[in-house]
């Protein structure tokens, strides 16, 4: 079967690196892709907002399965128009895919069903917003209500701090429309995880757990990113907690989706808090693959991710065993000087070649071919290098060893990616 694959990040390289091993899949597309993706299937030039160009294209192609990973395009529709066009496609309708599109959605959802999360208020004047927030704790979060490319979120460690998060939300309106409401939400201690499962109505099928690593500094400092590198499994994390998320957050979650008439179809992304009494507690949800999740878990799949999809689509997700390696993997993220905030683009890149590929995965993310044919940086995390190894102490290893041999000018990563969890092996 043909298959297209929607987006253009570590994340659509490591789905389509799972689904090109599947004996079924015949040639795979992606629009727009990179210059990695680029090796391993056909990138087409349609942006991932030009629905009814895809459309037409998977039409004309006659593929058998459309696969959408970024956020954008999910929250705005594109499997409505894919269903509408009779396309089979993997992802979340709109009405669902809104628990990632609006945090209110999400936390009046969570309190509608009693499940665990941070105690929240919401508001769209900013005078009453304003008066509320002054009578909270400090810290305090602030977050804008719709997508704002992870950074629409304000842990605010002083009232200074969160007046002007919450100023900038709603008077400076810098997140545009996104930030017409707002949620202004207790802080949670403790540590975080991430659980990411196939979800199909009332059918979860969890994936194993992964941590990130936002900030762009070594120990947590500087400011968040899309995501500095991950690991997986979580060696330091007693099973029981994760169980317990399952049982208290992620199950529960997809049922109220069905309850509500939204049913849930696609990976649902359940971001965690690990507070000091070992009590779960949901800091988000999203409605797809996260980046650089994925990267760290999909390389410990066993079972057909072809099939896991498919089976989706055909409503018979329930009746398949989904099977996991024991293996551990850590994803280290190479990025541009400079991000988050303005760096440079079109720098080559060397040493792809020398990277030992029994040791190590690297998926593309902002990278592009020059008029010369080079490689070069086209973004802001540019290679996610996955190390992978029989536990993390030496998946860990591969994966540093392997970045050092790739070099690009301003190459920034952190060095203490899944450190937290060699303190107890
Ligand atoms: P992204 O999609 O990039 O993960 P987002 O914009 O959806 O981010 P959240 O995940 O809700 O935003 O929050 C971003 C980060 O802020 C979280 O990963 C967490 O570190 C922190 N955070 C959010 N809410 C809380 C809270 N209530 N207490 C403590 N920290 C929080």
């Amino acid at each position: 079967m043909d298959i297209l694959v929607i987006g253009s990040g570590g994340r659509e390289h490591a789905i389509i690196w799972a689904l090109a091993k599947s004996p079924n899949a015949h040639r795979i597309y992606c629009a727009p892709g990179n210059a990695g993706i680029g090796q391993i299937a056909e990138c087409v030039p349609i942006a991932v907002n030009e629905f009814e160009k895809l459309a037409d294209f998977a039409a004309e192609r006659q593929v058998g399965l459309v696969m959408v990973g970024p956020d954008d395009p999910l929250a705005e529709g594109i499997v409505d128009v894919f269903e509408a066009r009779q396309i089979p496609v993997y992802g979340p309708r709109q009405n669902a895919a809104i628990i990632e599109g609006s945090k209110t959605f999400m936390k009046d959802l969570l309190h509608k069903y009693n499940i665990p999360t941070a105690a929240y208020a919401k508001f769209d004047m900013y005078e009453a917003a304003l008066a509320y927030l002054q009578q909270q704790p400090i810290p305090v979060v602030i977050k804008a209500d719709g997508l704002a490319a992870g950074k629409g979120v304000t842990v605010a460690r002083s009232m200074d701090e969160a007046i002007d998060a919450l100023q900038a939300i709603m008077q400076d309106k810098v997140f545009g429309e996104a930030g017409s409401r707002v949620i202004i939400e207790e802080f949670m201690e403790g540590q975080e995880m991430s659980i990411l499962a196939f979800v199909d109505g009332e059918t979860v099928r969890a994936m194993p757990a992964a941590q990130d690593h936002k900030p762009v500094y070594d120990n947590d400092e500087g400011p968040n990113t899309g995501g500095m590198g991950t690991y997986s499994p979580l060696p330091h994390i007693d099973e029981a907690i994760i169980d317990e998320a399952l049982e208290t957050i992620v199950i529960p979650t997809a049922k109220a989706m069905v309850a509500e008439g939204r049913p849930f179809r696609g990976v649902l992304f359940a971001g965690l808090m690990i507070t000091p009494d070992g009590k779960p507690k949901t800091v988000e949800f999203n409605a797809r693959f996260g980046d650089p999740e994925t990267q760290v878990v999909l390389p410990r799949l066993k079972t057909d991710l072809l099939d896991i999809f498919l089976a989706s689509v055909n409503g018979t997700l329930a009746e398949l065993e989904i099977e996991w390696s024991d293996e551990a993997a850590v994803c280290v993220i190479l990025a541009s000087g400079g991000y988050p905030a303005s760096y440079p683009k079109g720098l080559p890149i060397h040493g792809l070649d020398a990277v030992d590929s029994s040791k190590a995965l690297v998926f593309h993310a902002g990278t592009g071919t020059s008029a010369t044919g080079e490689l070069v940086t086209n973004g802001g995390r540019v290679l996610g290098v996955v190390g992978l190894g029989a536990d993390i102490a030496s998946a860990r290893v591969a994966a540093y060893e392997q970045a050092e041999k790739i070099t690009f000018e301003g190459k920034h990563q952190r060095s203490d990616i899944a450190a937290k969890a060699l303190v107890s092996q």
